[in-house]
């Protein structure tokens, strides 16, 4: 709370500072973001590591079946996430990222760049160092950075209420502790299987449909009765026979 409450008053003396002095301010400036701070204005045909930062938090905003590349590059995809994005949080759809796009994900963000709603401890209930899968540890923990943002403009699409991931990265110990497949995305860090709650375990994987999990499987699938599993796995496989999926 105190954090916002200080990110609102900065906003404020910005604003202040722009309509005494007479200037714009730059997208970014003068903005402390504790995980990270845009310093430009970026719009179809930027390439660099601020546009992939940012299309790490356009990755639940793909379009239905797609997948948006974090490739650094910001092409027509980005633009049309950028515009998705912008949409669901009341913004100008313009396809270009500045000062009011970049506030929105601050306070959208954790220090630790995690979306407010998810955390790295909740993608990971197996251990606290990322090893032990089939990636490097911080390859797993990029994943599950990837996830977590789609899982939070999936929470956005569904009212912000509440979604519970019940397991997320597995070390090999921990995927055969539990019995899961062996070549499991959860071994990857990806992998993030939800429980029921406010949704139904079918609104979740029809939800997913539109945020960028090329993996989904839920009910109706063998031994995915009791939560809803979603991936990044290449190339797309949906199955929940009990949702018509
Ligand atoms: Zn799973």
């Amino acid at each position: 709370m105190f954090r916002r409450a200080v990110r609102s008053l900065l906003a404020i003396v910005m604003l202040m500072t722009g309509a005494v002095v007479g200037t714009v301010a730059t997208a970014g400036t003068a903005h402390a973001d504790g995980c990270y701070t845009w310093t430009r204005t970026l719009s179809q045909g930027a390439s660099g590591a601020d546009v992939t930062q940012l299309q790490i938090r356009l990755g639940g905003y793909p379009g239905y079946g797609s997948v948006l590349a974090v490739d650094g590059s910001f092409g027509p995809a980005t633009t049309a996430a950028l515009k998705r994005f912008q949409s669901a949080y009341g913004l100008a759809a313009d396809g270009v990222a500045g000062t009011n796009t970049y506030n929105k994900l601050y306070a959208l963000q954790d220090d630790d760049c995690t979306p407010v709603h998810f955390s790295y401890s909740e993608l990971n209930r197996c251990n606290s160092t990322w090893s032990g899968g089939a990636v490097s540890a911080s390859a797993a923990k990029a994943n599950a950075l990837r996830t977590m943002w789609k899982l939070e403009a999936m929470r956005h699409a569904l009212g912000d209420q509440p979604i519970t991931v019940t397991s997320g990265f597995r070390s090999y110990a921990c995927n055969n502790a539990v019995g899961g497949a062996g070549s499991s995305r959860h071994l990857y860090g990806d992998g993030a299987d939800l429980g029921a709650g406010p949704h139904s375990l079918c609104t979740l994987a029809k939800q997913a449909r539109y945020h960028g999990f090329p993996g989904i499987l839920g009910p109706g699938y063998p031994d995915h009765n009791d939560h809803t599993h979603l991936d990044h796995r290449s190339g797309q496989y949906w199955s929940a026979p009990t949702c018509g999926i």
